[in-house]
């Protein structure tokens, strides 16, 4: 598998707007590129929304962006259950070998040769894009392309991450970091009918994160656990020093969950986790069974995507924002 699309391209078929990543300082440039074929098993989808990751600026090659939601246009030879004009969107992980210990353990998020959005296939933030057929998910009635379009990875890693600490009736949930993910975190726990607290140094922040739901908002660690602590800790930023700041709220028994990737290494105290017998987890995507319920959260407007739209024309722009920390929770380009 490789990028459909590098550098200079003859443009015979028709043609589309897609962003093609650099590692110059020209980072993201929207290029005329062609519109790919399906192949067996495969559908084009046209894209109408695509949020904007942190991840997606660690790409320095390709089409970034893996968190589309757009409508089926062409399926290719094979696909029986898509058809042309279903609202879709698309998983990160796309395919795995079939063959594998993990792919025969249905566990293909650990196989060595899975597929990703944007990574192996070209990305969503274009007008167009192909996807496995069964990658892809039917989005509900009701919900909007801007509103499903972060769900594929900020929702779904967020809601994934509050099922992996396992939270039981009556515990503490606490989200380190309200961005993308942590602002739908703050909303997954508040809506399985958690008390939730925000951890957060961003000020100005507070009266968004309160519209949010939150119980209570403090700024590190040593104030949630003056607060009570939490059983559960979800760590959605980026900064490892936050997270690892924020275990010191752990209860007894706590769980700490790593879904923020940063640089830094995460520094912990084997003592703390010894005394508390607290346990770390590391989660990303679990299972399509979260995607479903994240959806389904949506469409009964239980939790609501906080997105700031832009042109896909604007995406370069969209890119420095990020950068600068001024997207507050989920950029979105709209097609
Ligand atoms: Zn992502
Ligand atoms: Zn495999």
């Amino acid at each position: 598998m490789s990028f459909a699309f590098s550098g200079a391209v003859s443009l015979r078929g028709p043609a589309m707007k897609a962003v093609i990543a650099s590692s110059g300082e020209q980072a993201w440039q929207l290029q005329d590129v062609p519109v790919p074929e399906p192949a067996e098993n495969q559908v084009l989808i046209r894209v109408h929304a695509s949020g904007v990751c942190y991840n997606d600026l660690h790409q320095s090659r390709g089409t970034p962006g893996h968190e589309p939601a757009g409508e089926i246009v062409a399926v290719g030879p094979g696909v029986r259950s898509r058809c042309v004009g279903d609202r879709v969107g698309v998983l990160l992980w796309q395919s795995a070998c079939g063959r594998c210990e993990w792919c025969q353990r249905d566990k293909p998020l650990f196989c060595s040769h899975i597929v990703g959005t944007s990574m192996h296939l070209p990305g969503s933030h274009a007008e167009y894009m192909l996807a496995y057929a069964d990658a892809t998910v039917l989005l509900p009635e009701g919900l909007t392309y801007e509103q499903a379009a972060p769900l594929f990875c900020a929702g779904y890693t967020a809601y994934a991450g509050l099922r992996a600490a396992d939270p039981r009736p009556g515990e503490t949930v606490a989200v380190v970091g309200i961005g993308g993910l942590g602002h739908l975190a703050v909303q997954y726990a508040k809506a399985s009918g958690f008390r939730t607290i925000a951890v957060t140094q961003s000020t100005d922040k507070e009266t968004p994160i309160s519209d949010l739901g939150a119980d209570e908002i403090v700024r590190d660690g040593r104030a949630l656990a003056a607060v009570g602590g939490a059983d559960v800790v979800l760590g959605t930023s980026r900064s490892m020093s936050a997270q690892s700041d924020a275990m010191q709220g752990l209860r007894p028994e706590g769980r700490m969950v790593i879904m923020g990737l940063g640089s830094a290494p995460l520094e912990v105290s084997a003592g703390q986790l010894i005394m508390k017998r607290a346990r770390i987890v590391g989660s990303q995507h679990n299972g399509r069974e979260y995607l479903y319920q994240v959806l389904d959260f949506a469409a009964r407007g239980k939790v609501t995507a906080v997105t700031e739209s832009y042109d896909l024309a604007e995406a370069a722009a969209v890119r420095e924002r990020l950068l600068e920390g001024a997207v507050r929770f989920r950029a979105v380009l709209v097609m």
